[in-house]
């Protein structure tokens, strides 16, 4: 069973933390975005609501396990004092004198900031010692980061053998319920969208997937791969030679299973990978030899929005394009917008991770989905229908 922060009250407890606060920083060490730090105050606010003082620990970046000031998490301290108005105690190290020293020193209504707990290499070695050296300074211990949750580190998993009093943050609750839900109680008809560069990385969410949902729309550089295993030509696009074999298997298996795997019938293609080139659109038998495939076409756009509004549940992963191109990211759009669409009528929508976050961000529609994932590895993880180390720790 895992406990959410809200079934206990946290009056008077050091409360160790886990957030997720490795948040792009500028080159002179300001926060350039800082979702992943809004994304745990609910956390943070019940436990000072409480009269308790959360203790938070996070890694940036991926120093070596020395200290490197280019990682460390003083801007973002500074942020949360100086943006986000909190009162809060920076500790230049996360374990020993230092760290006691600053958790000593706080009280009610002010927050302890660690410095980054992979200035340690035994951070990453989900190392005993180090975690007991961190658990330490806590009287119980909540882990919010789900985007970091599929990593067995000392902070999100070792840390918790310490601990009876452990609970789940709001975000990470509600990471778990959406996710959770979708693949474990879908209303149907229930939609996945797959996308992305490449099939390898997401083979064992599509086999999963296929086991959960009703249809499959295939879109973004893997739709290339399966189009070469249907024997047709795909010109320059991106493809996976090894991957062809297993692309005819998952086809096969959709058909014997009943699971219809849409792959776009047709495309955007370009005479070169720029957003300058010139481009239009096809049909999946008419690319060229020297064709860039960089969209979804047209007919497919219309098609996958018709689909995704007589679903109840729709999950989707990984654009439709090369989206980072403006001229190219038209058929990604048209799958966020219809998403939004979708929820409006009642189904529950959740974009897990990565680069269709990006998108649905950069639309301004994060409001009009049901929930966006924030751990890019984490979700694809969970859809493939892994346990998470941090959550399975989180277990009592
Ligand atoms: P992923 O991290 O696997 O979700 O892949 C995201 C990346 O896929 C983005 O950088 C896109 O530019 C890229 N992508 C999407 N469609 C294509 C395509 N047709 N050709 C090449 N790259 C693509």
């Amino acid at each position: 069973m895992i406990v959410s922060i809200f079934e206990t009250n946290f009056n008077s407890k050091k409360v160790l933390v886990r957030v997720d606060f490795n948040v792009p920083l500028s080159s002179d060490g300001k926060v350039e975005d800082d979702t992943r730090i809004v994304e745990s105050l609910p956390t943070i606010d019940k436990i000072i609501d409480d009269g308790g003082i959360p203790i938070l620990m996070s890694h940036l970046g991926r120093p070596k396990g020395n200290f490197d000031p280019k990682y460390s998490l003083k801007p973002v301290a500074d942020y949360l004092h100086n943006h986000l108005g909190y009162s809060v105690i920076f500790a230049p190290d996360c374990i020993g004198e230092a760290a006691e020293k600053a958790v000593k020193s706080a009280k009610p209504g002010d927050v302890v900031l660690l410095e980054n707990v992979r200035f340690h290499k035994e951070e990453t070695e989900n190392d005993t010692i180090f975690a007991e050296k961190l658990a330490l300074l806590g009287d119980c211990y909540v882990n919010d980061a789900f985007g970091s949750a599929h990593r067995a580190h000392a902070s999100t998993y070792a840390i918790a053998q310490f601990f009876h009093d452990k609970y789940a943050g709001k975000l990470m609750m509600d990471e778990l319920h959406y996710l959770g839900k979708v693949l474990n109680n879908p209303r149907r008809p229930f939609l996945a969208i797959l996308g992305g560069a490449k099939i390898s990385g997401k083979i064992d969410v599509i086999k999963n997937l296929l086991q959960k949902c009703d249809q499959i729309l295939i879109g973004g550089g893997m739709a290339f791969t399966f189009l070469k295993a249907k024997g047709l030509d795909i010109g320059k696009s991106i493809l996976e030679e090894d991957k062809i074999e297993l692309a005819k298997e998952l086809l096969n298996e959709a058909e014997k299973i009943n699971v219809p795997i849409y792959i776009p019938e047709d495309y955007i293609v370009a005479d070169e990978f720029s957003n300058e080139a010139n481009s239009r659109c096809v049909s999946a038998n008419d690319i060229n030899a020297n064709d860039y495939g960089m969209d979804i076409g047209y007919k497919t756009r219309e098609l996958y929005k018709q689909l995704i509004l007589q679903a109840n549940t729709v999950i989707w992963n990984g654009p439709m394009g090369v989206f980072e191109f403006e001229k190219f990211s038209e058929g990604t759009k048209v799958i966020a917008l219809s998403l939004a669409d979708a929820t409006q009528k009642g189904a529950i929508t959740v974009v897990g991770g990565g680069d269709s976050v990006s998108a649905v961000n950069k639309l301004n529609l994060k409001r009009q989905i049901t929930h966006v994932s924030t751990g890019g590895g984490a979700s694809l993880e969970f859809l493939e229908g892994k346990t998470l180390p941090g959550v399975a720790a989180l277990e009592i």
